[in-house]
């Protein structure tokens, strides 16, 4: 596929912004190899949601997943990974961990129900390259097409432009898209991290991108904010981003 930009993304789209379905993706990785080695990371949680601006989160995908074995040398650096951010066992947590070619056929299957070729998903620009391998990663375990992943800081910009509001710069839009108002919010990440209360969940991850955008382009967009867009919780302590 060619290198195609979210913004370039959604020109093709030709309906209401505000009514287009997008995939937000994200991973956590037993630990991101270096350069050297030939595999770049170990993929053990996948989170996928559908969403709209007009509707919210409409459905949501979650797996852990089995990285397979740990290459020789790389053990301690698993371990501390996830002692520093995800806390997932290296085996797996007690809920179970997927077969990769059965979770690259649900994540596709999801994909396809969510969204149209070509098949695009978004995420943050910072976790862009670790969802580009992953991906990669997945594709080796089954017939996988093209997925382009986009990052989802362009298409924020786009959103205020289309609307008539002054548009954030792309640092502004990174800013926008990082509140940290949900980041140990009960309803945002699996029950996994949620029961030990770890933010660096996938499905946190990409709940809180649904979060942020509904947070910010909802006004500009005139829709009422439901359930579906952000989980309540007292107004004064939501975060306001100046741009
Ligand atoms: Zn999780």
């Amino acid at each position: 596929m060619a290198v195609m930009e979210s913004t370039d993304w959604t020109l093709t789209c030709g309906k209401d912004p505000s009514t287009q379905v997008l995939v937000f993706l994200d991973f956590q990785s037993l630990a991101i190899l270096p350069p050297t080695h030939e595999l770049r990371v170990l993929p053990c949680e996948v989170a996928a949601i559908a969403y709209s601006l007009r509707e919210g989160i409409i459905k949501k995908f979650h797996s852990f997943i089995d990285p397979g074995p740990i290459p020789l040398g790389f053990r301690y650096l698993c371990k501390s990974t996830s002692e520093f951010t995800h806390q997932l066992p290296l085996d797996g947590p007690p809920e179970g961990i997927g077969d990769p070619g059965l979770v690259a056929n649900d994540l596709l299957d999801f994909i396809r129900k969510s969204t149209r070729k070509p098949y695009v998903v978004f995420c943050a620009e910072c976790e862009k390259q670790k969802v580009d391998y992953c991906l990669q990663w997945l594709s080796e375990k089954t017939v996988f097409p093209c997925i382009a992943s986009l990052s989802l800081q362009p298409l924020l910009v786009k959103y205020y432009t289309q609307a008539g509001a002054p548009s954030p710069t792309l640092y502004s839009a990174t800013q926008l898209l990082s509140l940290s108002t949900w980041d140990f919010h009960s309803k945002s990440r699996c029950n996994f991290h949620s029961d030990i209360d770890v933010k660096h969940c996938a499905l946190g991850t990409v709940n809180r991108l649904a979060y942020c955008l509904s947070n910010c382009l909802a006004p500009i967009h005139n829709i009422t904010l439901t359930s579906s867009h952000i989980p309540p919780i007292p107004e004064a302590s939501v975060e306001q981003c100046v741009l």
